[in-house]
């Protein structure tokens, strides 16, 4: 069957980001990883960049973050292949750290915007404080998490990163909740 026009253009920005050289991030990578899943997912969700294992395969939570989700997603009628995930910026930052805020900037609105119009999910969570800070524009996870928040007509969960548990235990509870709200959500798609 003939690809719709959405799922052409969702082929040509992932061709884009994997040859983008818009900003720093590409001199470090080894693969840039612009994302994977159902191209009409109903969930879309959104990390904060690719790690190790991402740079190394250019597949999106496939490390410890990816093992999380599959765990979470036991005992739902979904699997990840449901899902739309991807990251905020695509290519990953030296030794891991935060991306940039130009770098965040020129990556979103390159792609990720666009990935999330053209996908057009009723529900996206996004994972850690770079993508609730780029998505909309808030301060912390902490000002929106707990909740679903409707922005520009669209209904978004914020949780913590599954890594943030590596280094700080104090938030395995909330990672966990986090989750728990998202089974219950998707159980009401
Ligand atoms: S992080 Fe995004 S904008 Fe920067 S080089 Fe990679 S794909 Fe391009």
């Amino acid at each position: 069957m003939a690809k719709s026009k959405k799922a052409r253009r969702l082929d040509e920005l992932a061709a884009q980001i994997r040859v983008c050289t818009r900003c720093p991030l590409h001199e470090s990578r080894t693969q840039a990883v612009p994302g994977d899943g159902k191209y009409t997912a109903r969930v879309m969700i959104i990390g904060e960049a690719p790690g190790k294992e991402e740079d190394e395969t250019g597949r999106p939570f496939v490390g410890s973050a990816g093992r999380y989700l599959d765990h979470v997603l036991e005992g739902t009628k979904l699997d990840r292949e449901d899902f739309f995930i991807t990251n905020t910026v695509k290519c990953r930052p030296p030794k891991n750290r935060t991306p940039k805020s130009i770098e965040t900037r020129t990556c979103t609105s390159n792609y990720l915007f666009e990935q999330i119009e053209l996908i057009d999910p009723e529900l996206v969570m996004l994972l850690g404080g770079v993508a609730a800070k780029a998505v909309l524009g808030v301060k912390s996870v902490n000002e929106v998490r707990g909740r679903v928040v409707e922005h520009e007509g669209r209904r978004f969960i914020v949780g913590y990163h599954p890594a943030v548990r590596f280094y700080r235990e104090d938030l395995g509870e909330k990672v966990k909740e986090d989750f728990a709200l998202l089974k219950r959500e998707l159980k009401k798609l």
